[in-house]
C-alpha cells in the first residue's frame, strides 16, 4: 500500500508521508461509527447543536494553523484559507442553528383524508455515510457535508484525497476533540482503490462525493450495486455571460475572481466568458489586462494573489489543454505557460478564437485559465452556454429585466447568478444536472438528502 504524501505544491517539500490505514484498522473504524449511530440518535438535536458550536469554536480558534496547513498542503492564498476555515465555522452554527427546524415533523392537515387521526411525515437519519472528497477546500467541502450530516443524526466517515493527509488527519479529530461520541466522524487513511470496499460494507448506508467525472462514475456504479443512495457532486464548466447593459467595470473585475479564486480550481469558477459582440473588445481588453496583473507567487505570502496548482498532474493537465487550443489556432491573450521551474505556478491565461475541435471548448480547465467567446445575441449566448456537457453554476450580467428572466429560466445550471458570480451559501442549495451530478448539498434540501423521510400514519 504506497504512502499518502502531504506535498508544498509552491516548492515541491514534502511535508509529511503517512502509512495508509490497515484492513484492521478500516475495519475498527468503520465499527465506531456504526456504534455512534444510535448514540447520536439519542442525544437530540441540542446535545448535538451543542457539540457542533464547540467543534466551530475550536476550528476558530485554529483559524492560524488550519489556514497556514491549507495554504502549504494544496497553495491557496493565505487570505483565502482564513476565508475557507471562518466559512466552514460559520457553516457549522448555521447547521447547529436550523437543523431541528429543517427536519422538523411535518403532520398532514386533514389526516382524515387517508383515514387516519394523525399522519405525516419525519426525518431520520440514515446511519453512517461515507465522504469521498477532494484537495479543493480540504475543509470546507468535508465541512460542507459534516455538519448537517452530523445534525441530522448520521455518523460520518472521510476519505479525504491521497494529497491532503494532514487535513484529513486534523478533521479526523476535529468533532471528537469538541465532544462528539468516539467514531461519529472519523478519517479513513486510504486510497481510491479502496473505497468501493467501504460503498459494499454493510453498515455504509449512503456516499457522497465531491470530485471528478471519472470519480462519480466508479462511485455511482458501486453505489448502485448495492443499492445505496449516491450524492455526487463533479466538475464544471460554468458560463459567465456579458450582455451590452451591463456595468462593464464591474463585471470584468468579477470576472477575474470568478476565474482566479482558488487558483482557478474550484468546480464554480467561471470558466467560459461568453461576452456581446457590443462590449467583446473592451471586456476582452480590460480582463487579459487584469488578468496580466495578478500577483503569482508563495501562496503564504499577504500580497500573492495567485499560488500554484495543487498537484504536478493539476499543471500538466492544464499545460496539455492550452497547448493543444494554440496548436489548433486560438489566440492567447494573456498567460498561455508555466511560471518557473520549481513549484507547479501557471500564469493567469486568457483564450480567445476557440473552435469546436479544440479540448479546451468541450473540458474542464481545473486551473486559471479563461476561455472567450464572442457572441451576437442573447440566444446566442444561451445556446452556446448550454453546449457543454456541465450544469454546474453560472453567472449572468446584463440590466435588462426581460434578458434576466429569460436566462434565470434558460440556463442549464444547478445555480444563476445574476451580476455576481457563483459561490456557495450555507443558505442555499449547492449541486449540478447534467455531467455535473446529481443531489443537492447545503440548505434544508442538503441536509435532506441523508435522511428517510419517514411517512407516519396513526389509526
Ligand atoms: P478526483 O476525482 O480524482 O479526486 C477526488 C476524490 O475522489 C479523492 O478523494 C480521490 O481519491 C477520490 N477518487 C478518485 N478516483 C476514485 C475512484 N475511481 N473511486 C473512488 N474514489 C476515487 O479528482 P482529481 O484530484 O483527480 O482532480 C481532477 C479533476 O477532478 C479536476 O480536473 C476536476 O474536474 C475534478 N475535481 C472537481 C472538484 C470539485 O470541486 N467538484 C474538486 C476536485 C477535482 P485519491 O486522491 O486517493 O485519488
Amino acid at each position: 500500500m504506497s504512502t499518502l504524501t502531504s506535498v508544498n505544491p509552491a516548492n515541491e517539500e514534502v511535508l509529511g508521508s503517512y502509512a495508509p490505514d490497515s484492513d484492521a484498522e478500516v475495519e475498527r473504524k468503520l465499527a465506531a461509527a456504526a456504534a455512534a449511530v444510535p448514540q447520536l440518535a439519542a442525544s437530540g438535536f441540542a446535545e448535538r447543536a451543542r457539540l457542533m458550536r464547540a467543534a466551530a469554536d475550536l476550528l476558530e480558534a485554529e483559524l492560524a494553523e488550519v489556514a497556514a496547513l491549507i495554504t502549504a498542503e494544496m497553495g491557496k492564498p493565505i487570505e483565502q484559507s482564513r476565508g475557507e476555515v471562518l466559512k466552514s465555522a460559520k457553516s457549522m452554527r448555521f447547521y447547529a442553528d436550523h437543523a431541528e427546524g429543517f427536519l422538523a415533523d411535518s403532520p398532514l392537515e386533514d389526516p382524515s383524508a387517508v383515514g387516519a387521526s394523525a399522519a405525516g411525515t419525519r426525518f431520520d437519519p440514515l446511519g453512517v455515510v461515507l465522504a469521498v472528497m477532494p484537495w479543493n477546500y480540504p475543509i470546507w467541502q468535508v465541512i460542507r457535508f459534516a455538519a448537517p450530516a452530523l445534525m441530522a443524526g448520521n455518523a460520518g466517515v472521510l476519505k479525504h484525497a491521497s494529497c491532503v493527509p494532514q487535513s484529513a488527519i486534523y478533521l479526523g479529530e476535529l468533532f471528537t476533540r469538541a465532544g462528539f461520541p468516539e467514531g461519529a466522524f472519523g478519517t479513513l487513511l486510504i486510497g481510491a482503490s479502496r473505497v468501493e470496499a467501504v460503498i459494499r460494507d454493510p453498515r455504509v448506508a449512503a456516499v457522497t462525493l465531491t470530485g471528478s467525472e471519472g470519480a462519480g462514475r466508479s462511485i455511482a456504479a458501486a453505489a448502485g450495486d448495492v443499492l445505496k443512495k449516491a450524492v455526487l457532486e463533479l466538475g464544471g464548466s460554468d458560463p459567465f455571460i456579458v450582455m451590452p447593459s451591463a456595468r462593464l467595470e464591474e463585471a470584468v473585475e468579477t470576472a477575474v475572481k470568478a476565474r482566479t479564486s482558488n487558483n482557478g480550481q474550484a468546480c464554480i469558477n467561471a470558466k467560459r466568458f461568453l461576452v456581446h459582440s457590443d462590449v467583446y473588445d473592451a471586456f476582452a481588453a480590460g480582463f487579459a489586462r487584469r488578468m496580466a496583473e495578478l500577483t503569482i507567487g508563495d501562496p503564504a505570502d499577504e500580497s500573492v494573489q495567485i499560488g500554484p496548482l495543487s498537484t504536478e498532474q493539476g499543471l500538466r493537465d492544464i499545460e496539455v489543454l492550452v497547448e493543444d487550443a494554440r496548436s489548433h489556432g486560438a489566440t492567447i491573450l494573456a498567460g498561455g505557460h508555466r511560471v518557473g521551474s520549481t513549484g507547479w505556478f501557471y500564469a493567469p491565461t486568457v483564450i480567445a478564437d476557440l473552435s469546436r475541435d479544440m479540448r479546451l471548448w468541450w473540458e474542464e480547465a481545473f486551473g486559471p485559465v479563461a476561455s472567450l467567446y464572442r457572441v451576437d445575441s442573447l440566444d446566442e449566448a444561451l445556446e452556446l452556454a448550454n453546449d457543454s456537457d456541465f450544469g454546474l453554476g453560472s453567472a449572468f450580467w446584463s440590466e435588462d429585466e426581460a434578458e434576466i428572466a429569460r436566462a434565470e429560466r434558460e440556463l442549464e445550471a444547478g445555480a444563476v447568478f445574476v451580476n455576481g458570480m457563483t459561490i456557495s451559501y450555507a443558505e442555499l442549495p449547492f449541486g449540478g444536472i447534467k455531467r455535473s451530478g446529481y443531489g443537492r448539498e447545503l440548505s434544508k434540501e442538503g441536509i435532506r438528502e441523508f435522511c428517510n423521510l419517514k411517512t407516519v400514519w396513526r389509526r
